[in-house]
């Protein structure tokens, strides 16, 4: 990417950081109890999203039933929380307009619903919820690529995206850190839901994961979005073509959502669940998984207060009289972290101190050879 288009993408991230100062604060309930839920079914109309093999059942017919199912089930419960959906019904949206619909609204709370596939290969299988994040494995750059690749539909996804090029994941770098303000709680719903979401009828847990998803990008809440199995994998596809296996599957993350509202009303949203329960979901991409979830002695928690694609020189006026850090390059970036804490709930005590210098700041678990985990 030329140097240009970097310092471009660079003061239009912060320029768009300075606009959302007013929302992100306005947007938040008073008492801080979790009031509005937007659930976005995703695909719609003229996006069918992934078609199963037999061309007849589709995603957005599929993510819409099960949007409609959560709602109904929230509606029911809890009379006092509005629920309002991108979509009702089989109609196009576009990315930007489903974020729109969930700032406007001030939501507390945003849901999208997709469904996962492979092309020519019927194996992979399961669930997995994605936040919005750095990590860039193959297979979330994947998962970018398919969930992002919709702005294709639209006339001019050049400007609305300022210049994100689906095929090009990482140009999307500059932007991410958007999110970063409601990082912690998206990671608690996201691993409330993969919790849920094993118990069945599809079992095979993928995982909390990140990825640098358009729909998820502006969204000034916290914000997830749950692939609820594979309609490529013969036996999700099962469970996803069944009445009874949707209605399954919307009742596992209407009891996520319970959870995370009971959670989220009582403790402002912003202390961190350290049941083993939720412990053991590690936000991990997929070459991590085979590690134990478990910390060992060495593991410690940093905090980073930015990335470049360049090494920025000590005394630099990026870090803003910073002078304990370190740098790790990974994934094509310098990460520059601050601090070592020995769990994620110091790290998080010592984080507000940092974001009033860093407003992207955000805390990373850093193994013993200094990689971000
Ligand atoms: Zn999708």
């Amino acid at each position: 990417m030329p140097f240009r288009r970097n310092k471009a993408l660079f003061l239009f991230f912060f320029a768009m950081l300075a606009l959302l100062n007013q929302p992100l604060c306005a947007g938040q309930n008073s008492d801080m109890k979790l009031r509005t839920v937007v659930i976005d079914a995703g695909h719609g109309g003229k996006d069918p999203g992934a078609i199963a093999p037999d061309n007849k059942l589709k995603e957005k017919t599929i993510t819409l039933d099960v949007a409609l199912k959560l709602g109904q089930r929230i509606k029911d419960a809890y009379p006092d929380v509005k629920v309002i959906y991108t979509r009702s019904k089989d109609t196009y949206l576009t990315l930007a307009q489903r974020t729109n619909i969930a700032n406007r609204n001030q939501a507390d709370l945003f849901i999208s619903i997709h469904v996962n596939s492979v092309k020519g290969n019927s194996k992979p299988r399961g669930t997995e919820t994605f936040i919005m994040g750095t990590d860039q494995s193959h297979a979330n750059m994947e998962v970018c690529k398919k969930e992002n690749s919709v702005i294709l539909l639209e006339d001019d996804y050049t400007t609305t995206y300022q210049g994100y090029d689906p095929n090009e994941p990482e140009s999307f770098i500059f932007f991410n850190l958007m999110q970063n303000a409601h990082f912690e709680q998206s990671v608690i719903m996201a691993s409330k839901i993969q919790e849920q979401l094993r118990k069945g009828p599809i079992t095979v847990d993928r995982g909390v994961k990140q990825a640098l998803l358009l729909v998820l990008w502006r969204t000034t809440m916290p914000a997830v979005l749950v692939e609820i199995g594979f309609l490529s994998n013969a036996a999700d596809r099962k469970q996803l073509a069944s009445e009874a296996g949707r209605k399954e599957i919307a009742g596992r993350l209407f009891t996520a959502f319970s959870q995370f509202k009971k959670q989220y009303d009582s403790h402002s949203g912003i202390e961190i669940d350290t049941t083993p329960s939720s412990a053991s979901t590690e936000i991990s991409s997929e070459k991590e998984k085979t590690k134990p979830a478990s910390t060992t002695a060495s593991d410690c928690w940093m905090i980073q207060i930015f990335a470049s694609k360049k090494p920025v020189k000590p005394g630099a006026p990026d870090f803003k009289g910073v002078k304990q850090y370190v740098e790790i390059f990974q994934n094509g970036y310098y990460k520059y972290c601050t601090g070592r804490y020995d769990s994620r709930e110091e790290a998080l005590k010592a984080l507000p101190a940092l974001r009033k210098k860093f407003e992207g700041a955000f805390i990373v678990h850093v193994d013993n050879s200094n990689r971000i985990l």
